[in-house]
């Protein structure tokens, strides 16, 4: 399970403020820099744009539904981030049942879905029902969802 920290504490490096989604804008401090990943835009071509504009020690707050954040978490560190770099404030992370990146165990297909872990969800790429496990992946930004004989939704 992906684990947040309560309150963020921060250091007194500047920030690079990614804001995903409508996630309102945190506070900024002197040399914080913002930037918008607008909903289903690709964060991987904006940090693209931006990692290599940075001062050294700059660290990333990622704020926005957790799909958003950790999609961001997950191009951040395939540009060359540290994970230790990288603070994710997901705004719906209080929600059991909400928006979930699912890795599908046997095809491969990633999807969104709106469930808890435990729950039986559909895989659009090869229509088996999945187990929506616990088990999230850093790298693939995504739960696993392992093939079971639970009931379809
Ligand atoms: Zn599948």
């Amino acid at each position: 399970m992906p684990r947040y920290p309560g309150p963020v504490v921060r250091t007194g490096a500047p920030h690079l403020v990614v804001v995903t989604g409508t996630a309102p804008d945190p506070d900024l401090r002197p040399g914080d820099r913002l930037v918008r990943v607008p909903v289903g835009g690709d964060p991987a071509a904006l940090l693209e744009r931006v990692l290599p504009t940075l001062v050294t020690g700059t660290r990333l707050l990622v704020t926005g539904p957790e799909t958003a954040v950790q999609a961001v978490r997950a191009a951040a560190l395939r540009g060359g981030a540290l994970d230790e770099e990288i603070v994710l404030v997901p705004t719906d992370a209080g929600d059991a049942v909400r928006d979930r990146t699912v890795h599908c165990g046997h095809c491969h297909h990633r999807s969104v879905v709106h469930a808890d872990i435990g729950d039986a969800v559909v895989c659009p790429g090869c229509g088996l029902v999945l187990h929506l496990a616990g088990h999230h992946s850093r790298r693939l930004a995504a739960f696993l969802g392992a093939p079971t004989t639970q009931q379809a939704p």
